[in-house]
């Protein structure tokens, strides 16, 4: 599956750009949650901090108690058990509460509170009592009772404000829990989102770490096989350079052999003329058969590894023919049949040096792995439904196991029973490169103990 999918980023257009398109997108999701997080977090912290209302509460009983404190100063003052003094130190305690209450955020607060203004007239108008104060404590029993009066109305609406205060604050309360629970749920939420981000941002991280090693593994492959390549092409160029010197001693004194036969043939006049021409011949055709052998024994392999083929027309009816007689006149006591049907053979299109190696290996073959008083048959068939000519080469030898069918066509594969015959397990390797360069098939169908077939096919010119 990683395997699969490291694939697709590396070979599709689309994977090209999504193996930049992703982490980039997973690492600006990642930020995007981080910021909204931390700005919940400093939600949440805020919420914390902000106490306006347990402060107000503490504010307004403070009033109240310098309420509670004024009153009691003048209550002792009437009753002649303290001073003057004491009562204008209340005062000015209560005055400064007053003060602080009409001021700044508290004001604001309080207005919030005490909706009706009741509360603020009334200690602003106690604010200013200076003057009643005064005449109270020159004796006057209207400013006495006028200013304790007030002070009360005073003491009953800083308590309702205090309810308030108390009420407000526990509703506060009660919100900021529920803002805070919402906050915490969201931030959980987003840490989920950072985890599953981190864990995609690892995943793609790891994708093109394997994807940098693969790319580097292609790369050391490419310059490896760039050099087996290389050492691959100049052994081929020494091994055709061999061959071809090689083939070349050998095809000049052949060439040299058969020259001198043909002439001494043709010179000859004498009474013994037809024996000689027989064995001129003979002479001739072995030598022809010897140079064959050469090329296909010397170059073969080469051809095989080369793309340098020359494909056209070819006369396969002619080419099998001339393969048996030649044959033949290597084996004379071997019987070889060719089987044609009434209508001609069409040309197929081939390398005719490489289809006479092709076609004299399997023959060679077929004489090679079977008895020598068994018959070998060949067979040229035209199969209109494919355009092609297929050409069978039948023997009544040993035969082959399915196994052994299998592994015939590979390189210096021998079957155990043919550790006897000479031979090097090349020659089906190369039929099979050969076929497969010129465009054909090739196959065996066998039968142990029976025999085989070896058959190839080729598209009619
Ligand atoms: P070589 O004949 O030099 O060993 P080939 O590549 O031509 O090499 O053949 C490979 C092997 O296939 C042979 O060694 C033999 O075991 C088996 N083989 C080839 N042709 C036949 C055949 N007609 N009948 C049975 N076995 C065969």
């Amino acid at each position: 599956m990683l395997k699969r999918l490291s694939q697709w980023l590396l070979l599709s257009r689309r994977g090209r750009i999504a193996q930049f398109a992703v982490p980039l997108s997973l690492v600006a999701g990642l930020t995007v949650l981080l910021i909204v997080s931390l700005g919940r977090l400093a939600d949440i912290q805020q919420d914390m901090r902000s106490n306006e209302h347990g402060n107000m509460v503490w504010v307004v009983s403070q009033a109240q108690t310098t309420v509670v404190g004024l009153v009691a100063a003048i209550y002792k003052y009437h009753a002649q058990e303290g001073d003057a003094q004491e009562v204008e130190m209340a005062y000015t305690l209560f005055a400064s509460r007053v003060d602080l209450m009409l001021d700044g955020p508290q004001a604001r607060l309080l207005q919030t509170l005490d909706a009706s203004g009741q509360l603020l007239g009334k200690l602003a108008q106690l604010n200013e009592s200076e003057p009643l104060l005064q005449s109270l404590l020159a004796g006057s029993q209207n400013a006495r009772e006028q200013l304790l009066a007030d002070l009360e109305r005073a003491n009953k609406l800083l308590g309702r404000t205090a309810n308030n205060a108390m009420v407000t604050q526990w509703e506060d309360l009660g919100a900021r829990l529920d803002r805070y629970r919402a906050n915490v749920l969201v931030v959980i939420l987003l840490l989920l989102g950072i985890f599953l981000c981190s864990m995609l941002i690892s995943t793609s991280l790891f994708l093109a770490l394997r994807r940098a090693r693969e790319t580097e593994w292609v790369r050391r492959q490419a310059i490896r096989l760039q050099g087996e390549l290389e050492a691959e092409r100049r052994v081929s160029q020494l091994h055709k350079h061999f061959s071809e010197t090689v083939s070349h001693q050998f095809q000049t004194p052949l060439a040299i052999i058969d020259s001198s036969v043909q002439r001494l043939g043709r010179g000859y006049q004498g009474s013994q003329k037809g024996f000689v021409d027989q064995h001129t011949n003979k002479i001739r055709r072995a030598t022809l058969r010897l140079s064959r052998l050469v090329e296909r024994t010397l170059m073969a392999e080469y051809y095989a590894q080369s793309q340098d083929v020359t494909i056209e027309p070819c006369a396969i009816e002619r080419l099998i023919k001339e393969i048996a007689h030649q044959e033949r006149d290597i084996h004379p006591h071997r019987k070889i049949v060719i089987e044609t049907p009434a209508t001609a053979i069409p040309a197929v299109l081939a390398d005719a040096v490489l289809l006479d190696h092709v076609l004299g290996n399997l023959v060679s073959n077929a004489l090679k792995y079977s008895p020598d008083d068994s018959p070998v048959n060949i067979e040229l068939q035209f199969i209109a439904a494919d355009n092609c000519v297929v050409c069978t080469i039948k023997d009544a030898g040993e035969g082959l196991t399915e196994q052994e069918q299998v592994q015939v066509f590979d390189r210096y594969y021998r079957t155990p029973s043919a550790a006897s015959v000479q031979g090097t397990g090349l020659g089906l390797f190369v039929v099979q490169k050969l076929v497969q360069l010129m465009g054909g098939k090739v196959w065996v169908t066998s039968v142990p103990g029976v025999g085989s077939k070896f058959s190839v096919s080729l598209p009619v010119a």
